[in-house]
C-alpha cells in the first residue's frame, strides 16, 4: 500500500498525552523526562563517566547483586536479548529454552539464527514451565550451555517462578539466562540470589524510562565463558568484551552512548532507589490486584494460570459479542487510555493491560476501569 501524499508537520508536535496501559512504552515521570534535556556530554567527558559509574551502582541495586558487570546498551529490550544470546552461543551450541509465550520463542529463534540449537522446553500459553520439564531436557541434552527463560511473559501475563531453576541449573553447572523486560522495577528479580548468570531489562516498562536503552548484568561465570570462546562474537556492536572496556577498564570508545536515554535512565533509576524496591514492588502488586478486582467485577474472566498472574501485566478474556478494535480505538478516542490486543493464540480475544513504573498508579486503574464500565454498558 503506498502513503498518501502529505505536507510534513511543520512545528512542534501536539499530541495530546496519553495514559499508556499498555505492554510498554509506560508514562514518563517529568523528572525523567527533564532529564532528557540536559546539556549534551561527550561520551568520555569526566562527568558523563561519573554519570555512567553512577548508573552501574544504580543498577546494582535495581538487579540485587553485586556484580561488576552491570550496564546499560544502545537499543531496546531486543538488544539486550540479542546480547544475552549472541554472546554466549557458539555455532553448534545447545540451549535449553523454556517457553511459555511469545518473548521465549523468540528467545529460542534468537539462538538458532547465532547458529546454536534451542531445545524447546515449550508449555501452553498461560502456564509456566515446570523445573521438571528443564530437568528432563538438560537430562536429555548434557552437554547444553545455558538454559534460559524469560521471567515475566508480557504476552501472556504469567511470570515464571525462577528460584528452582536457578538452582537446577547451577548444580549442572550450566549458564542461567533470565528475560525480566517486563518484570525488572515492578518484581522482584534477586540476581544473586536466584543464581541467575545473565540477565536483562528495558527502559520502558517497570523501570519508568525511555525506550531504546536497555540494562544488562552478567556475572564472572558468564564473563568467563564468553572469554573462553572460540571464536569472537558474530556481531561487533553487542560484542560485551568490548563494550566492557567502555565502561568498565581502559574507557575506550565502542560507541557514542546516547546520552539523553543515559540521563532518563539515571533519573528512573534514582526514582526506584528513593521509592525503595519494596515499596514499589508492592505498589505495582496492589494496583495489579485492584484491576484484576475491577475486571472480575465488571464481568470479565481474568487469563492464566492463577498462582503465577504478573502483577504489571494483566491478560484479560473479551467478552462475547464485543468487539475487541472497536473498544480498544474508543478508549484511546475518547479517554486517552492506551492498552493492546492478546498475542498469538489470544489475537482478539483478549487484551492485555500494563501498569508498569509511573503508569502504575490506583489513580490509573479506576479511570481505565470506569472507562470500560461506560465503552461496556453501550
Ligand atoms: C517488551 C519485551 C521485550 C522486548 O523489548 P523491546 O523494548 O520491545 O525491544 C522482551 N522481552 C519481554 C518479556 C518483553 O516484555
Amino acid at each position: 500500500m503506498t502513503q498518501p501524499k502529505r505536507e510534513p508537520f511543520t512545528g512542534e508536535l501536539t499530541h495530546d498525552p496519553r495514559v499508556l496501559l499498555g505492554p510498554g512504552p509506560s508514562n514518563l515521570h517529568p523528572r525523567v523526562t527533564r532529564a532528557m534535556t540536559a546539556p549534551i556530554l561527550g561520551y568520555l567527558d569526566p562527568d558523563f563517566l561519573a554519570i555512567m559509574d553512577d548508573v552501574m551502582v544504580l543498577l546494582r541495586h535495581l538487579f540485587q547483586t553485586d556484580n561488576e558487570m552491570c550496564i546499560t546498551l544502545p537499543g531496546t529490550g531486543m538488544a539486550g536479548m540479542e546480547a544475552a544470546v549472541c554472546n554466549v552461543v557458539e555455532p553448534g551450541d545447545e540451549v535449553v529454552v523454556g517457553i511459555h509465550g511469545f518473548f521465549g520463542q523468540r528467545l529460542a529463534e534468537i539462538v538458532e539464527r547465532h547458529g546454536g540449537t534451542a531445545i524447546r522446553v515449550e508449555v501452553d500459553f498461560g502456564q509456566v514451565v515446570g523445573t521438571n520439564r528443564i530437568e528432563a531436557a538438560l537430562d536429555a541434552h548434557p552437554a547444553a550451555k545455558m538454559v534460559a527463560v524469560v521471567h515475566g511473559e508480557t504476552s501472556s501475563g504469567v511470570g515464571q517462578p525462577l528460584e528452582e531453576i536457578g538452582r537446577l541449573v547451577r548444580e549442572r553447572d550450566k549458564l542461567f539466562l533470565v528475560d525480566t523486560v517486563c518484570s525488572l522495577g515492578g518484581a522482584h528479580v534477586p540476581v544473586d540470589e536466584t543464581l541467575i548468570d545473565i540477565c536483562y531489562g528495558a527502559g520502558q516498562k517497570c523501570v519508568g524510562g525511555p525506550a531504546g536503552i536497555a540494562c544488562i548484568t552478567l556475572n564472572d561465570r558468564s564473563m568467563t565463558v564468553i572469554g573462553a570462546r572460540s571464536r569472537p562474537v558474530d556481531t561487533w556492536y553487542l560484542d560485551l568484551t568490548l563494550i566492557r572496556k567502555y565502561w568498565l577498564s581502559e574507557r575506550a570508545y565502542h560507541h557514542t552512548t546516547p546520552g539523553p536515554l543515559v540521563y532518563a535512565l539515571h533519573a528512573a533509576l534514582r526514582m526506584i532507589q528513593e521509592e525503595g524496591l519494596e515499596p514499589r514492588i508492592a505498589r505495582h502488586q496492589k494496583c495489579g490486584d485492584l484491576l484484576k478486582a475491577g475486571l472480575t467485577g465488571l464481568g470479565l474472566e481474568l487469563f492464566g494460570d492463577p498462582v503465577n498472574r504478573l502483577p504489571m501485566l494483566t491478560c484479560v478474556m473479551i467478552p462475547d459479542g464485543v468487539d475487541d478494535a472497536t473498544v480498544r480505538s474508543r478508549l484511546l478516542q475518547d479517554y486517552g487510555i492506551e492498552i493492546a490486543g492478546g498475542f498469538g493464540p489470544l489475537k482478539g480475544k483478549a487484551w492485555r493491560i500494563g501498569l508498569m513504573g509511573f503508569s502504575c498508579s490506583e489513580r490509573n486503574v479506576h479511570y481505565l476501569i470506569n472507562a470500560l464500565r461506560e465503552i461496556l454498558a453501550d
